[in-house]
């Protein structure tokens, strides 16, 4: 399989006064494959967002290095950054506050050929209307303004703008949790299907764990800046490994308990600490119910434990429970 995004022990730093720096991201390491969608969950301040923005070059990173179909996207300029700005595009969690207001429908979809100048006059028109149809609106929707539609309409309205360009890569920041329950799923299977007819990938951040396997082919896991597990969503949601996955996944409704093993739920104790000041060795160990000695001294190692499951928690690693066999 073809990687399409290497992100590598990305760090996004901010400074936020007083000398105080805010550790967004944190050393995070992924790939994603053409093709495929990678789900990224995590409570609110985990900093999936801002990783999903610093991929898109929203944000530069503080450090480590994202590739993009094997190059650098850090100093990309000129003609080689305005191909990039097409091939990759973003749908965001409110589609309200991302669609001018006084424009209409039609142009706001349009934006995108027009910056790229891929269509002009009648083939501009009759693109706009293509892309509605695509994402299930119609050809009177183009004259209209973004408040005359529901929350549904309008993420609809936010994907054909995306598509307008071709794109290749799709990063979806909380794209249905603005909307109505009874709505998400016609969203997701909208999504899902565009991915099949144009072979796009996703990175589709969310913090509903269940819709996130529904549509993911893998999941990764963030807390406070981290990323602690990532493995094929089955897999995940079978063998979870990290004890903040488990916690997560124990609060997921089980769709069926006759054929699902049913899960205890956990519940954490205390709040996500701030990212200014983050605990010493594994950041989750203030509300680990399983944290060891070794967890505040030691940061725990990102390692495939298993097959394409990779964690970073200390009761996978050897070398780690020797250590703590000898702090006892
Ligand atoms: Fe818990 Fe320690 Fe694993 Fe962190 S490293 S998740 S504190 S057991
Ligand atoms: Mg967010």
């Amino acid at each position: 399989v073809e990687k399409i995004l290497e992100v590598e022990q990305v760090k996004k730093h901010f400074h936020v006064g007083r000398g105080q720096l805010v550790q967004a991201v944190d050393n995070v390491s992924f790939e994603v494959y053409k093709g495929e969608t990678l789900g990224l969950v995590g409570e609110s301040g985990c900093g999936k967002s801002t990783i999903g923005r610093t991929i898109i070059r929203l944000y530069d990173a503080t450090d480590g290095d994202i590739r993009f179909k094997g190059k650098t996207t850090k100093d990309l300029k000129g003609k080689n950054l305005k191909q990039f700005n097409r091939e990759m595009q973003m749908i965001f969690q409110d589609p309200y506050a991302s669609l001018n207001p006084r424009m209409t429908v039609g142009d706001i979809i349009a934006e995108g050929l027009d910056i790229h100048e891929l269509a002009k006059g009648k083939a501009r028109q009759e693109k706009v209307v293509e892309l509605l149809k695509t994402v299930g609106l119609n050809e009177e929707h183009a004259d209209r303004f973004p408040h005359e539609f529901s929350g549904g309409q309008r993420q609809r309205i936010g994907i054909a703008r995306a598509l307008a360009v071709d794109p290749e890569f799709i990063i979806a920041d909380e794209p249905i949790s603005a909307l109505d329950v009874s709505i998400q799923a016609q969203v997701v299977n909208l999504m899902k299907k565009l991915q099949r007819e144009k072979g796009l990938t996703y990175l589709f951040i969310a913090h509903d764990l269940s819709m996130v396997k529904y549509i993911s082919d893998r999941v990764g896991v963030m807390y406070l800046g981290n990323m602690v597990e990532l493995a094929d969503s089955q897999e995940l949601y079978d063998n979870p490994l990290h004890p903040y996955t488990e916690a997560l996944l124990s609060a997921v409704p089980i769709p069926d308990p006759d054929t699902e093993k049913r899960r205890e739920r956990i519940i954490l104790k205390g709040d996500v600490p701030s990212p200014i000041d983050p605990p010493s060795g594994c950041r989750f160990r203030t509300r680990c119910p399983k944290a060891m000695d070794i967890c505040a001294k030691e940061v725990p190692t990102w390692q495939e434990v298993r097959p394409l499951h990779w964690v970073s928690c200390h009761l996978y690693q050897e070398e780690s429970l020797k250590k703590e066999e000898g702090m006892k």
